[in-house]
């Protein structure tokens, strides 16, 4: 086992270093205070070829592992940036790039490589149904022209910021199924053909994370937007969903180091009762701890990216470092704030604006109580606790 960073693993952080090196904390408040796209930031690591890199080079990409991307989604976030404005470009490619057919690669992987579409949106969670995915209904009606979609989605992001989404939708209703998760199906949706079928309206959130409630209606899809095999959408999303989860993951144990990075400097040069308030243990302490935590969660992670690499069963891994790495980041904006003590709220210090960010991840993609739920159940035989269909 060696841990270290390979010397072209070390350029590719420096790389994606030195890119957020051109985007301050004043750019992500500025951002943030306009509610605003962060599309410089997006363009600039487009350009550089960061978001294409697990499309395979026989399409224009730099073909690469989730140990790589896993590198680079840190670097941003442990620069200060916010990797959600662009991970979906990265890990929602997986689905076209494993399932898609030979002429749905050829037709966008090197266009997305080259930065000219971008496929930045997954469109699963419907209101209705929350965590248990097999009870979406929004449903996809074959025809003779291909498939007529209808129904609704929410808290579908950066819909605006992309030209194609992939889409979850039922092709065959729950009650005409064997199992739950079956009879559903995955969807390349050229978002610039939509049109009116497609009635999005944003939802304003906590963090400038551009998401929105879609009203699908009289969709119609040609036959090759189908990506897969009809009605086996939900075992290949799975397979996607591992790769999100490591990667978010990755996301967390950047930010927490962040928050980390920020802590130890603020408490060496602010001084209260003539002291250093790191001098205290009360202050230091906290610090140490969830420093320790992020590195753990980030061994973990490590360890499900070299099995998602080596094509091996990676769930439990995946999920448990999600989890694990969003509760350190979480774990770290708290102990910021206390760090920071007043200035912690003042917006120009950045410390609000990244506890708001971290918190996210102990809800989406999946909330870590269904991973626990999963944990408890796939990993150590308990009683299951949830019904099928869950996003574990
Ligand atoms: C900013 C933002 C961006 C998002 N972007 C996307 C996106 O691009 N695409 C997309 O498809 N989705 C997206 N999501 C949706 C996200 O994946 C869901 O919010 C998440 O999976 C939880 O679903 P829910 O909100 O419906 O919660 P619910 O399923 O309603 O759950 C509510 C609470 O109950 C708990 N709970 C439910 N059942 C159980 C149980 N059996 N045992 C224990 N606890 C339980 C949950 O853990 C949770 O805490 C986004 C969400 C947000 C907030």
């Amino acid at each position: 086992m060696d841990f270290r960073l390979s010397p072209e693993q070390v350029l590719y952080r420096d790389g994606v270093r030195a890119v957020c090196a051109r985007f301050p904390e004043t750019y992500w408040q500025r951002v943030d205070a306009e509610r605003r796209y962060p599309d410089e930031f997006v363009r600039a690591l487009t350009d550089g070829g960061w978001l294409s890199v697990l499309i395979p080079t026989q399409y224009g990409g730099a073909g690469l592992r989730i140990v790589e991307a896993c590198i680079i989604l840190e670097a941003i976030n442990a620069s200060g940036g916010n990797a959600a404005a662009c991970h979906a470009q990265i890990y929602t490619m997986g689905a076209l790039v494993r399932y898609g057919s030979e002429a749905q690669k050829r037709r966008y992987l090197p266009e997305i490589a080259a930065g000219r579409l971008r496929l930045q949106s997954m469109a699963v969670t419907e209101p209705e149904a929350g965590s248990d995915t097999s009870r979406i209904t929004t449903y996809a009606r074959k025809d003779s022209q291909g498939y007529v979609v209808n129904g609704q989605k929410v808290f579908t992001s950066r819909v605006q910021h992309s030209d194609l989404m992939l889409l979850l939708a039922r092709t065959s209703r729950v009650e005409e199924v064997a199992r739950k998760t079956d009879g559903m199906s995955l969807f390349l949706v050229d978002l610039r053909e939509a049109g009116s079928s497609i009635d999005m309206r944003p939802i304003e959130t906590m963090i400038n994370h551009e998401t929105n409630a879609l009203f699908i209606t009289d969709l119609h899809l040609p036959p090759d937007a189908l990506v897969g095999t009809e009605g086996a959408g939900f075992a290949q999303l799975l397979e996607g969903l591992n790769a999100e989860r490591i990667l978010i993951a990755s996301q967390s144990v950047g930010d927490a180091r962040w928050f980390v990075d920020r802590c130890v400097a603020y408490a060496g040069e602010r001084v209260v009762f003539g002291r250093p308030i790191g001098a205290n243990q009360g202050v230091q302490f906290p610090i140490a701890r969830v420093y320790m935590h992020a590195r753990a969660a980030g061994l973990l992670r490590w360890e499900a990216a070299s099995l998602f690499d080596a094509g091996e069963a990676c769930g439990a891994e995946a999920n448990m470092a999600k989890l694990l790495a969003s509760e350190a980041a979480w774990e770290a904006a708290e102990v910021a704030m206390t760090t920071f003590g007043g200035s912690g709220m003042a917006v120009e210090v950045g410390i609000e604006r990244k506890f708001r960010e971290a918190r996210l991840y102990l809800v989406a993609p999946v909330t870590n109580n269904l991973v626990t739920a999963y944990v408890a159940e796939h990993v150590l035989g308990l009683p299951r606790s949830y019904g099928t269909g869950g996003r574990t």
